[in-house]
Formats: C-alpha cells, sequence, structure tokens
C-alpha cells in the first residue's frame, strides 16, 4: 500500500479493497481532524511508520517508535536468504539424524536488533531455530520484546554493545545475521527528515560508515561453529570495502553479494572458513 492508502485505510478501519470498494469515504469531524493532524506531522517530515505506531515486515505488523529503525523492504533479502540457507541445512540434518548433532537446533544470533524484525521473522519462519538478539538500546530491546509477543515468538533478547556482553562468551552460533549501521557519520545530517528522525545508534557506523564490520567481521569468529554463516546487510557502495576488511580477516569465504530492487549490493553472504 502507498501512504495515502496506509493512512486512510488505518483511519476509517478499512483494508486496501474496502478503500476503492466505496463510492465515496466520508470522514467524520473527528476523524477529519485526526487526518488533517497526520498530514501535518507527515508534511514536517515524520515517517507515517512513527505517526501510525506500526509497520510490516515479511508480512508480519511490528510496532515501531522513534527509538527503532524502521524495517525496509530490502532487508528482507536478508531475511528470506537466511531462512534459504537454515532451511538447506536443516533439510540436510534430517536426511543425518542417526548420526550424534543430526538433529540439532540451528542456533542463530542477530546483532543490533531494533524492532525486532529480523529475529522475529526468522522465529516465524524458522520454528525450529533458536533466536538470540541483541542490541546495545534498552528501549529498542523494549520495542523488539513487545514484537516478538505481538507476533508469538520466543525470542533470548540480550543487552550488549555487539558480542561485548559475558552472556555470549560462551556462545556458538550457526549463524549470525546483522543489519548494522552503515551510514558516515558527516552525511546524516544531508539525509531526508524521514532519515533523520531515525536513532542515529542506528544509522551511525563512524567516520567511515565501516566500524560495524570491522568489529563484526573481526569479533565473530569466535562466536561461530565452522561453517557457520555470517550474514551482513550493507549500504550503497560499500560492496568493494566489505569485501576487503573480509579478505584481510581471512575467516570468511564469501558465498554470495545479493543485489537489491535497485540494483544496489545489499547482501553479503559468508561462510566461516574451516
Ligand atoms: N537502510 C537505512 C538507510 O539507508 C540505513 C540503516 C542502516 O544503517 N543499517 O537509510
Amino acid at each position: 500500500m502507498n501512504e495515502a492508502e496506509l493512512l486512510f485505510s488505518e483511519l476509517l478501519g478499512l483494508n486496501r479493497m474496502g478503500l476503492y470498494q466505496k463510492r465515496t469515504l466520508r470522514l467524520d469531524k473527528a476523524r477529519a481532524q485526526e487526518a488533517v493532524s497526520v498530514l501535518k506531522r507527515r508534511i514536517s517530515g515524520e515517517p507515517l511508520q512513527y505517526i501510525l505506531g506500526k509497520t510490516e515486515f515479511m508480512g508480519l505488523e511490528f510496532k515501531v517508535t522513534p527509538q527503532v529503525l524502521i524495517p525496509r523492504p530490502e532487508t528482507e533479502l536478508l531475511v528470506e536468504k537466511t531462512i534459504e540457507l537454515v532451511t538447506k541445512s536443516q533439510s540436510q540434518c534430517v536426511a543425518k539424524r542417526s548420526l550424534p548433532g543430526g538433529d540439532k537446533v540451528t542456533k542463530i544470533l542477530d546483532l543490533g536488533t531494533g524492532s525486532g524484525c529480523i529475529a522475529i521473522s526468522l522465529a516465524k519462519f524458522l520454528p525450529e531455530a533458536q533466536i538470540d538478539a541483541v542490541d546495545i538500546s534498552e528501549e529498542a530491546l523494549m520495542i523488539a520484546k513487545e514484537n516478538a509477543k505481538l507476533n508469538n515468538t520466543k525470542i533470548n533478547f540480550i543487552k550488549s554493545d555487539l558480542f561485548a556482553s559475558y552472556e555470549l562468551r560462551t556462545m556458538n552460533y550457526e549463524l549470525i545475521i546483522s543489519n548494522p549501521p552503515y551510514i558516515v557519520s558527516n552525511e546524516i545530517s544531508a539525509l531526508q527528515p524521514e532519515v533523520r528522525s531515525e536513532p542515529r545508534v542506528a544509522l551511525d557506523g563512524g567516520a567511515d560508515g565501516l566500524d560495524f564490520y570491522r568489529r563484526l567481521i573481526n569479533d565473530a569468529p569466535r562466536y561461530l561453529r565452522e561453517g557457520g554463516y555470517l550474514l551482513l546487510e550493507i549500504g550503497f557502495g560499500q560492496r568493494e570495502v566489505v569485501k576487503n576488511i573480509l579478505n584481510i580477516a581471512k575467516d570468511f569465504e564469501i558465498m554470495d553479494i545479493i543485489k537489491d530492487y535497485n540494483g544496489i549490493d545489499r547482501v553479503v553472504v559468508t561462510r566461516k572458513a574451516g
């Protein structure tokens, strides 16, 4: 749905079809006032998702507030690729069920979970996986917990600056996933007002936008089993520099780089070398 459809379907309690089936749509006075107030906020640059307090991701509903990044459609590609990889490796495990460890659950870690959209959709689509999700922001974790409940999923949420929490020290995951902050610090002020109303901590990737890739790529091997996957979302123009960080670290083999709907390299799929 486009923004106008979203707004009026919400206001009138109709679905998209319902909006178009009626010849005329009447707003009573209270609703008209509400529409005007929403439109004023929207015109001033506030994202519609924050105004409505929710958004959709992977066909699921998520509560969003200015304490969390608004889930983007491109990030669905990261989630879809993960579902594909885990489903494939789980079916290989089923074939080997008689072997020890053949039926173990897939342990996944989502770093910088924000609204929880990645972790929660993975839990929904991979019911056999065991999912941990961390964020440095207490406020974000509160929203993520609400979203986990809203979607009937069970996630182990941990407050942590990437791998810093003591709780993670002995963890050994099959897959680590992250959509880290990747915007160059001094480019944030030039972004559209909608993006600027999102939490800076979810956007700011440091002086060259790559701080989190360096930290993630250096630290992840310790928490990943051999052959385990590290999947990262990247920003516009970051393909070669992220590849470079991976090549220098030597711990990962690049399996795939996936483009988004605009032809921008968006998802880097890597595997811990054995
Ligand atoms: N995808 C967001 C944007 O382009 C950035 C989010 C991030 O830094 N991971 O605005």
